[in-house]
């Protein structure tokens, strides 16, 4: 029997805040592991959420534990 997590476990696209059940790209930025669901959100996440936010551009919600 496969254990399914709770949705509120599972994160949320570092970009767009997606939710992100299966797939999604895991990539290490600022010191975390990051999901996010398309290669399209990361380069958004690169290009301008962290030129303009810095660390606050990370997400809670988007780091994986
Ligand atoms: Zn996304």
């Amino acid at each position: 029997m496969p254990v399914y997590k709770e949705v509120s476990e599972l994160p949320h696209c570092g970009s767009c805040g997606k939710l992100v059940s299966v797939g999604g790209i895991r990539v290490e930025r600022l010191g975390h592991t990051l999901v996010f669901c398309t290669e399209r959100c990361i380069q958004v996440f690169d290009t301008y959420k962290v030129p303009k936010y810095g660390e606050a551009a990370l997400w809670q919600e988007s780091i994986v534990r």
